[in-house]
């Protein structure tokens, strides 16, 4: 049952908070944490809104019932503290998250019981928290990542519509690194025939090294299940007449929709990498933002 809180955020009962990951393997987290759920940040080609992951209404927020309370109890509860992640499935800096402060409150938590976090984000509102990251980071590991899709705020208008444009992001980049935080971009999706150019890459490392970014991890294509893949050439053909039909002749029905330029273009990506110092082979991104933190590192190796 869905239950009314305001004229703007919507809440759904929760029971568990924390997720437990099978394996650290993907940015060394321990445990997954949505808040919210649903996310109203229109991305065209958003995963999440896929039937398999079962959210109903998705793009619109709701969020979770007593949420910091079941947190707080989860946490105590455990006995060995780890690496919390959140912003997989809904994005913690959503627009209601400037009143409701579910996120700025998690973290609190996060620090109170000596957890480590990763988060993603596409907002600026992530600055809103720099202290309490820093705060974190005094004690457990912490890494704070952007998703980066495009250097053109132009296109990242139209394809991620209520985000922080991307010169936007690279901004809350540059503040985060210049705070001292361990901070990433998540280059993906590339979109194929729209983002997949040589120049969007290399302006991407090109800037990211410029705000200090010590991470990007690349995927050079996208994923698109049955109703993602719906919703994603519906916008499509909005914004790009007959892009989607580029789309259906190229890979059919896939699953994988890999870049015709991928090869070259992780070519180019990891040499401007290599010349500017930043990681981004995910092992070398874990046990980099995870050393000095006792035997996190030798535990994950
Ligand atoms: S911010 Fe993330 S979860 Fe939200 S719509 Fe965009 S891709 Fe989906």
């Amino acid at each position: 049952m869905i239950l009314k809180r305001s004229e703007s955020m919507l809440t759904i009962p929760a029971k568990t908070i924390l997720q437990k990951n099978r394996s650290s393997g993907w940015f060394g987290n321990d445990y997954n944490m949505n808040l919210y759920k649903g996310c109203c940040h229109g991305c065209i080609y958003c995963d999440s809104r896929s039937d398999c992951y079962r959210i109903d209404d998705f793009d619109t927020v709701r969020a979770k019932e007593n949420c910091i309370e079941i947190l707080r109890d989860e946490l105590r509860q455990k006995v060995k503290t780890g690496v919390i992640a959140t912003g997989a499935m809904s994005d913690p800096y959503n627009p209601f998250e400037k009143s409701e402060r579910l996120t700025e409150k998690a973290l609190m938590l996060i620090d109170a019981y000596n957890f480590g976090v990763t988060v993603i984000t596409k907002s600026g509102l992530i600055v809103r928290d720099i202290d309490l990251y820093r705060q974190i980071a005094e004690h457990s590991p912490v890494l704070c990542k952007m998703t980066v899709t495009t250097c053109d705020d132009k296109l990242s208008r139209l394809i991620e519509p209520n985000v922080s444009a991307s010169s936007e992001r690279f901004n809350a980049l540059e503040k985060m690194s210049e705070a001292g935080l361990k901070t990433g971009i998540t280059l993906m999706p590339v979109l194929p025939f729209i983002e997949d150019t040589e120049e969007n890459i290399t302006e991407i490392v090109r800037k990211a090294h410029e705000c200090g970014v010590r991470y990007i991890y690349p995927a050079f294509g996208m994923t698109l299940r049955q109703n993602q893949r719906d919703y994603y050439f519906k916008k499509l053909d909005a914004i790009f007449p007959g892009m989607s039909d580029k789309y259906r002749r190229y890979y059919g029905g896939s699953y994988e929709c890999v870049s015709p330029s991928a090869k070259r273009l992780w070519t180019v990506f990891a040499e401007k990498c290599e010349q500017y110092g930043i990681l981004y082979r995910m092992n070398e991104i874990i046990a980099d933002y995870q050393r000095g933190y006792g035997d996190r590192q030798l535990s994950f190796l």
